[in-house]
């Protein structure tokens, strides 16, 4: 297990409460707000933390850059470079998987 999916399973196996305000706490620390793809639908639908939460919902269509392989949060846990532009392509764990169906398909070539 990397250390996404370590922080992955701490923050389910959470209380509703502390696992509620654990994505507060690393919606405040993601920094899809300073990038060009962010919009105004997605600030106030107070949309971010797209790494594990996945898709904008309605929000985003557009992609005009990502800042996700510069987000600290992203770096501490290993992520963001491989897979990134959560917000149009789903997030971590689902690009993962995209990718393993992928490889299966195709013998990993
Ligand atoms: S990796 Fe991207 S989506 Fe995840 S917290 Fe950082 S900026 Fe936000
Ligand atoms: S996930 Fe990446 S592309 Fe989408 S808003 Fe955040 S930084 Fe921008």
């Amino acid at each position: 297990m990397d250390k996404f999916e370590a922080k992955l399973k701490e923050v389910i196996e959470m209380s509703e409460e502390d696992r509620n305000q654990t994505i507060k706490d690393l919606k405040d620390m993601c920094i899809c707000g300073t990038c060009s793809t962010y919009n105004e639908c997605s600030k106030n639908a107070l949309e971010g933390l797209y790494c594990v939460l996945g898709k904008s919902q309605e929000c985003i269509t557009e992609f005009k850059g990502c800042e996700c392989p510069n987000c600290e949060l992203a770096q501490s846990l290993d992520v963001g470079k491989i897979f990134n532009i959560y917000c149009l392509k789903g997030n971590e764990m689902e690009q993962r998987e995209k990718l393993h169906d992928l490889d299966v398909i195709t013998g990993g070539e």
